[in-house]
Order: structure tokens, then sequence, then C-alpha cells
């Protein structure tokens, strides 16, 4: 029971929007601070926005709400970079906590947005809550984005969204080249459906293809859609009082990846014995 009611909670953490809108940390600042090489952390104290830097104008990651914009504009300030350089605009997945404010982002920047092909739809539809976006370019699995010498590969890691994008590059720290892993989101939200699921038939066969993706890529940064998935705040704070960069995590990343899997397939067990009724579905 008891591990039952933890596996709830930590749901709850990363649960939709709508659950989620409770958690303070996702509207709450949250100073600016380098991860490593030209890959600096601008979001929320939970909400994650990556920004990559590059001679030829920057590279964001996610946008957040767009009540959350302004407190990304202030973290790129703080570092000293100009928001107005933003080039492109990328985002993990299309739920509103990583993309609602694509459509403010890119209408301020001119920055050009490229999403997944299986989250197109949901980034350019201009319903309550969705960013209404162009989408300047629609990326496929593998595909690259570069800029001013960066280069990101887009990995397709669906199941959390279909076209859930887990972004992957690499940067050089001390003349050492770093994996980086930017994980799109391996979580089984309350109310997904696994087994009969009309809308998206395929989403359990999606999730094992993910967890197989997130197992074969290599990984020196640990880094991911919330903050909460590698315990940013903590590694910040670790981080401030020197030593090895705690961001440096590839343990934490298989237990992560390996904690979700484990999630899935019990949720998914779960469902197969006691499939969801039609009305859920
Ligand atoms: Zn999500």
């Amino acid at each position: 029971m008891k591990t039952i009611k933890a596996g709830l909670i930590s749901l709850l953490l990363f649960a939709t929007p709508l659950v989620a809108q409770t958690n303070p940390d996702w509207h709450a600042s949250f100073p600016a601070f380098k991860i490593a090489g030209n890959l600096y952390y601008v979001g929320t104290a939970d909400l994650a926005v990556y920004l990559i830097r590059t001679p030829q104008g920057n590279i964001l990651i996610n946008s957040d709400f767009p009540e959350d914009v302004p407190t990304i504009k202030k973290s790129i300030e703080q570092l000293g970079f100009k928001y107005s350089d933003t080039k492109i605009l990328l985002i993990s997945h299309a739920h509103g906590d990583h993309d609602a404010g694509v459509g403010m982002i890119q209408k301020e920047t001119g920055a050009r947005v490229m999403i997944m092909d299986a989250d197109v739809a949901e980034v350019q539809s201009t319903a309550t809550g969705r960013p209404g976006a162009h989408v300047d370019r629609v990326l496929h699995d593998g595909d690259t984005v570069e800029l001013g010498g960066s280069k990101l590969t887009a990995r397709l890691t669906p199941g959390h969204t279909k076209g859930c994008t887990t972004w992957t590059m690499q940067v050089e720290e001390g003349g050492r080249k770093l994996d980086a892993v930017i994980v799109g989101s391996p979580n089984v939200n309350p109310g997904y459906v696994l087994v009969g699921n009309k809308n998206y038939p395929r989403i359990a066969e999606d999730y094992v293809k993910t967890f197989a993706v997130l197992k074969s890529l290599p990984i020196d940064l640990f880094l991911g859609a919330h903050g909460a998935y590698f315990g940013m705040k903590a590694k910040y704070e670790k981080m401030k009082s020197g030593g090895a960069n705690p961001f440096i995590d590839p343990a934490g990343y298989k237990a992560y990846v390996s904690e979700r899997e484990a999630a899935f397939q019990k949720e998914w067990e779960r469902q197969k014995q006691n499939p969801p009724s039609a009305a859920a579905r």
C-alpha cells in the first residue's frame, strides 16, 4: 500500500497541467546558470528551459506557459544574453507546461519553431491553452538542428505525447566533450489509457520503444523537461559549493530511466488485468 501511495504521489508530481498547476515551483523564478560549455538553464524552479549559446544566436528548448515568458526573458538577460538573439525554438513535447508560450516567443523574437512531426498539430493549434504557433520546420526522429557550430539531435521518445522529443547534444567543458541528454518525458500521467486506447492504439508499444532509446543514449549530463526529473534544485546548490559538476550524473540517469520504466510496466500490467472502461478511453 505504501509503495502504491508513493507511486501515486510521484505520478501527481509529473501530472497534467490541471493537477500540477498547484506545484508552486512551476511559476517560481530560479537563478539562471551555466550547466556546462555553452548550455545554460533559463527556466523556472521546475519548468526547464535550456539556452544553447552560439556565435550566430541562441537556441531555446521549451517556452513554459505564456505567464512564464517574462521570467525566462529575465533569466536570459541575467546571463548577459539577448532575448532577441533567440533564433531557434524547440520543445520537449506538446503539453502546455513546455509549449504554451511558443507562439509568444516566436512573435517576440522571430525565432524559427522546429517541432517533431507527431506534435506539430498540437503546437499549431489555436485551441484554448495551445500555442497557435507557426511551425517552420517539421522534425523526424534523428534529425539534427544546427546553429553557429552547435548541433542538437532530436530523438523521438513517444508515449507521453506522440511526438515527445528527447534532445541530445555534445558540449565542450574544460577540453572534455560531454554528452547531454534532455529527457522529453517517460511519464504515464494519471488517466493515461495504455490498453484499448482508440486515439493512440500504439501508446504502450511507444513507451517500450522510448525506454529502449533512453537506455541506448550516451550520457554525461542528465537533464529533462522538468527540474524534478534530475534533481535540479539540489544539484544547483551542490554546484555553487564547487567541486565536480553535479549535472554529470550517468548513474542518476540510469536509475531514473529504470525507475520510470518499472512504473510504466506496473501501470501497463495493472491496465491489462483491469482494462480502463470504454468511457475512460
Ligand atoms: Zn507533459
